[in-house]
């Protein structure tokens, strides 16, 4: 008998090996075999007939039954073809860790096809607490979160096993197998989760769906939404989608029927005030209006997040608010170092600073943002008595990134300061306005509601901050949606990455050379002919260049790009495709 087994590289193609008499292996089975001088571990994917004496034998198998089903199989293999990435890399990206020793393991429950229902998408402040009862009354379910942070949070409150890396390799397998032989009730992990065997009827929820934390870099190459949402349609379990603020692409789902969007009544809402800041904030941190904020939580002893996101490496009028951007793409330009050029991501045109705000004509361009480190020195000379900290969960007001707001979710905060929304407005991406959305409406959802949100901008009547304020959903994503029809973007056209890594700048610009010319010609592609544009990892170099395309643009790259994709030439650039880059 011949195994075909494919291994965490970025090879296309399995590679075959005889089993020896006496070893039966089936597919969804992890081996080790020999390959390149070494024992790997790998998936077998087919077994089949022959007699395989040209070829290498399997050493062992890592467990004594599949850890995975043919339809699992089937979606990685899926996953791999619409992410241009590798069938093994993808596949073993999702399952738990080897043994130290081969480990008696009870196989996957048997398939279970059925009519797949249409996955739901839940947006109200219940979302949540409706979500952990219904673990804790119901059958088997999974739930995916962004992080381990959330992972470890939402194991606690349902009282769940873990799938993810927060927990032991031995844990994690305990949990997995649990799961398949419907021992647990409920599982939760991260990404690397997605594949747990369920016995049916199951449950897929997914945990803050517009998170970037479910589309890192790395395999599986693909946004965990798409993974899930496939999984269901392939063993009709129910997938649950929650998020206050869903990405736009969600969101254009449920108008095109794709998703059922649960509605509910608006609830209560805080007063979400806007301290306009042009000409002010290069000074101090605290506006007025936010200061108050502060004063009046701590005398009602109540908690205050102040929320400091990264700073921008974009230029921002000081004056007028205004954002240099890139004409045809509509994203805000990137300061190069030194500040004398700037940069589109996407085009990757290089244009010279200007000196003077093209908005008003004045002269403080500069990247936009604080430091959470002077923000708390700040708030520690304004209010010495008030227990200030960046790291202290006890402290009566607390300054952190955004994802601050999700760990204190549950507890009403007096008030929420943005200290300066700008550098998440005039982030270098075409999903800035979704993020500062995001922001806003999760400030919103944390504090009480006679409580208050103070947002520092020079943007006050951006349409992120209007809808916000109105807690008016549809009113965003109309706007957003038409921006993004308008210019090109997801869910309307799909953007793709493609990077070209040499020893060599020479070999780096020259392996990206040779991709743009294969995918020239090919029809309802938009290439983005880089003027220049050099990124230098750890070693070598690497060149990268923008695709957009219909959303088949998987489908149309495949072809040309493959005799790049396929195999590692010595001597030639790693060529790497991103679909979907965040
Ligand atoms: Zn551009
Ligand atoms: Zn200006």
């Amino acid at each position: 008998m011949i195994a075909d087994v494919v291994f965490d590289l970025p090879l296309a193609h399995p590679f075959s090996y005889a089993l020896p008499a006496g070893l039966v292996v089936r597919p969804g089975q992890r081996v080790r075999a020999p390959l390149a001088g070494r024992l790997r571990v790998g998936m077998v994917v087919a077994v089949r007939e022959g007699t395989g004496d040209a070829l290498r034998p399997v050493e062992r198998a890592v467990e004594s039954a599949p850890i995975l089903s043919a339809a699992a199989l089937e979606l990685c293999r899926w996953a791999a073809e619409e992410s241009l990435s590798s069938w093994g890399a993808t596949v073993l990206s999702l399952v738990p860790p080897p043994p130290k020793r081969a480990d008696l393991v009870a196989p996957p429950p048997p398939a279970h096809p059925g009519a797949p229902g249409v996955p739901e998408l839940w947006v109200d402040a219940g979302r949540d607490e409706r979500l952990a009862k219904m673990l804790r009354d119901g059958g088997a379910a999974l739930v995916i979160t962004p992080d381990i942070e959330a992972a470890a949070r939402w194991a606690a409150w349902v009282d769940a096993a873990r799938l993810d890396s927060g927990a032991t390799a031995g844990a994690r397998r305990a949990a997995w197998f649990a799961a398949a032989r419907g021992r647990v009730r409920t599982v939760v992990g991260t990404r690397s989760a997605l594949l747990v065997p369920l016995p049916p009827p199951a449950t897929v929820a997914l945990v803050d769906e517009h998170d970037p934390g479910h589309k890192p870099p790395g395999a599986p190459r693909l946004h965990t939404r798409e993974i899930v949402m496939r999984r269901a349609s392939l063993e009709s379990s129910r997938v649950l989608l929650l998020s206050a603020t869903p990405s736009a692409e969600t969101w254009w789902r449920c108008g095109a029927g794709l998703i059922r969007r649960r509605d509910a009544p608006a609830g209560p809402w805080p007063e979400i005030v806007t301290a306009d800041t042009r000409g002010i904030l290069r000074n101090h941190p605290l506006t007025l209006p936010l200061t108050r904020a502060i004063e009046r939580s701590a005398r009602e002893a109540r908690r205050v997040a102040l929320i400091v996101s990264r700073r921008a490496s974009s230029l921002l009028c000081g004056e007028c608010g205004h954002v240099l951007r890139c004409p045809e793409c509509g994203v805000a330009l990137a300061a190069l170092r030194a500040g004398r050029a700037l940069r589109c991501r996407l085009c990757v045109r290089t244009r010279p600073t200007p000196d003077r705000c093209p908005g008003c004509g004045g002269h403080r361009l500069a990247p936009f943002g604080w430091d959470a480190e002077r923000v708390e020195a700040s708030v520690r000379r304004r209010f010495p008595r008030v227990a200030v900290s960046r790291t202290d969960p006890r402290a009566t007001v607390l300054i952190g990134p955004a994802s601050l707001l999700t760990a204190l979710r549950g507890e009403a905060l007096g008030a929420v300061g943005i200290v300066a929304l700008d550098a998440v407005l005039s982030a270098p991406d075409f999903r800035a306005g979704e993020r500062a959305f995001a922001l806003l409406w999760a400030a919103a959802e944390a504090v009480a509601p006679a409580g208050r949100v103070v947002v520092q901008t020079l943007l006050p009547g951006h349409y992120a901050v209007e809808a916000a304020r109105a807690q008016a959903r549809e009113r965003f994503y109309d706007t957003e949606l038409e921006f993004r029809s308008e210019l090109g973007y997801p869910p309307f056209r799909r953007l793709c990455l493609v990077s070209a890594q040499g020893r060599s700048e020479a070999e780096a610009r020259a392996g990206r050379g040779d991709c743009i010319v294969a995918l020239a010609g090919v029809p309802g592609l938009k290439l983005y002919p880089p003027a220049a544009g050099p990124a230098t990892p750890a070693r070598g170099a690497r060149w990268h260049f923008t695709i957009k395309g219909p959303p088949d643009v998987p489908r149309l790259v495949a072809g040309p790009l493959a005799p790049f994709l396929a195999k590692r030439r010595r001597g030639a650039p790693v060529v790497e495709v991103e679909v979907d880059p965040s």
